[in-house]
């Protein structure tokens, strides 16, 4: 029988068919938000993430209304050694948030936000999003730096590190936290800070879901908004080279307030873009400038002056219309693979490659970029949290994206080829949140945590000696 395009049989009735059904009315009457099992119609959509490439099939997802409900949900997966998944906003491209056969702890409904003005603290559910915390921080003009997409998780951004449009002025999302309170593997609920459990906190600042579930966080806001200065200049194929060109000069003293990015993409199909330049190929730089607007726009107008600009969207605007702005650039359901690499300078030869990976891309939605870094990420010592590449200038990102799933093979080959092409200008390896999909081992994590990796095998060991928190780049414990 297929549902939906998809077999009914799967790994998650397996699993269920093991359980008897006092260890499931045991578990339903302990919970008190929904479980959503496979008979269930909400199934496909409580089953799938933001990836539409990802397809597994859990046995249940459990939709957690609070902390005592992801106690009740670890103790479950213990008790009967059931794979476990955690989801905060669903948005690990390489489908970390779901599993097969197994329990996923689902966040999505403590998606809570408090403002503290007067401390300009906030606390952040585990299952909010970027968009939530913008919302209710910038009631009081504050804002905690995020990501670029409105609807990514709050909790895999900040475990993972969190680039965004205000990293170089305020620091990773990480750098931000104060404290967090965790669900550990044995079920207890602790705090880390920079007093409490000081090993945990060092490792969630950059160690991604490995050491426990996070049911909030605790960060410091900054003053930013409410209109910010935000820079999207397009210009034509032929001009890449040279304002990639420009662009690392321009990096190489740029005032802190300014963080930017430079994509070579083709034009989407959006309304914003001119129709008569839908689907041309050329590279875009964007951002934003945590300062006054007017200097912010002054600071922009030198990209108008670099070659002659094919779109202008630059301009001043609400802070929350800026974070969301380019939410329609990668809508859930598609097809992702998308992977990075952290490079030690901006040479010719890797913008050449920056160049000839956008021309070849298979697909009108794919793109390659580099992100400019330094700033606040590069003032933090590399072993003051797990997140190790402080010093690198620039990540490099390949993100593959297609709708037809017979276009798969060939997608992911050229973002892999993209990425071994761009090896010979590096010695640096992926940020953990854009790092493949299928990739796996010891290799890649040591070239995600160069140093710090040994470090973090032990406080796996500490707070997850059996590995249960695996459905992430998975750190194995130290033995
Ligand atoms: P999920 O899929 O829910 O989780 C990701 C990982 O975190 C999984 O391993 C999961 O188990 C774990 N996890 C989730 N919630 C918890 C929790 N409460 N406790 C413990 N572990 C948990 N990254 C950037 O740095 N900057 C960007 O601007 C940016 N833009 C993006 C835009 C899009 C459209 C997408 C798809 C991704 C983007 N990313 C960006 C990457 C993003 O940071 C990661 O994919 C991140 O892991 C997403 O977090 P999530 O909570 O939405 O994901």
């Amino acid at each position: 029988m297929t549902v939906d395009g998809y077999p009914r049989e799967h790994p998650g009735e397996q699993v269920l068919t093991a359980l008897t059904a006092d260890d499931i009315d045991t578990f339903r009457a302990a919970v008190r938000g929904d479980i959503v099992f496979p008979d269930d119609e909400s199934y496909d959509d409580a089953r799938r993430v933001w990836n539409g490439l990802i397809n597994r099939y859990p046995a249940l997802v459990v939709r957690c209304s609070g902390v005592a409900d992801i106690i009740e949900a670890v103790a479950f997966a213990r008790r009967h050694e059931v794979p476990v998944a955690v989801r905060g906003g669903g948005h690990s491209v390489a489908g970390h948030s779901t599993c097969d056969g197994g329990i996923v702890i689902d966040l999505s409904p403590m998606d809570g936000v408090r403002v503290n003005p007067k401390e300009r603290t906030v606390r952040v559910q585990g299952g909010a999003t970027v968009g939530d915390l913008d919302h209710e921080t910038q009631v009081f003009g504050l804002a905690v730096p995020g990501g670029g997409a409105s609807d990514t998780g709050i909790a895999g951004l900040t475990l993972g590190g969190g680039l965004g449009h205000l990293s170089r002025k305020y620091g990773l999302t990480c750098d931000n936290l104060q404290s967090v309170n965790v669900v550990t593997a044995d079920g207890e609920v602790v705090t880390a800070s920079q007093n409490q459990n000081e090993d945990l906190f060092w490792a969630l600042r950059g160690g991604g879901g490995n050491f426990g579930v996070v049911t909030s966080f605790e960060f410091r806001c900054h003053e930013v908004g409410p209109d910010i200065a935000t820079c999207f200049i397009g210009y034509s194929h032929e001009e890449a080279t040279e304002v990639l060109r420009y662009f690392r000069s321009y990096a190489a003293d740029a005032p802190e307030e300014v963080t930017l990015t430079a994509a070579y993409a083709r034009v989407p199909e959006l309304p914003e873009f001119p129709e008569a330049v839908w689907g041309d190929p050329g590279l875009a730089i964007f951002g934003a400038f945590a300062g006054e607007p007017a200097a912010g726009e002054q600071e922009f107008q030198k990209f108008r002056d670099v070659a002659e600009p094919l779109v202008d969207l630059s301009g001043t605007m609400p802070y929350t219309d800026f974070q969301s702005r380019d939410d329609a650039f990668n809508p859930p359901g598609r097809h992702n693979y998308w992977n990075s690499l952290y490079l030690n300078e901006l040479s010719d030869g890797a913008i050449d490659q920056i160049v000839a990976a956008g021309e070849r891309a298979p697909s009108v939605y794919s793109n390659v970029g580099v992100m400019q870094l330094g700033g606040r990420i590069s003032q933090v010592d590399p072993g003051q949290t797990a997140f190790v590449h402080r010093d690198a200038p620039f990540l490099f990102t390949v993100d593959a994206i297609w709708d037809d799933p017979v276009e798969t093979e060939e997608n992911i080959a050229w973002a892999q080829e993209s990425i071994e092409d761009m090896r010979e200008f590096t010695s640096r390896g992926p940020y953990v949140n854009l790092s493949g999909v299928h990739e796996e081992g010891e290799e890649l994590l040591r070239s995600i945590y160069g140093t710090n990796y040994q470090r973090l095998t032990e406080v796996k060991a500490e707070y997850d000696p059996t590995n249960l928190f695996d459905h992430t780049r998975n750190i194995e414990p130290a033995s």
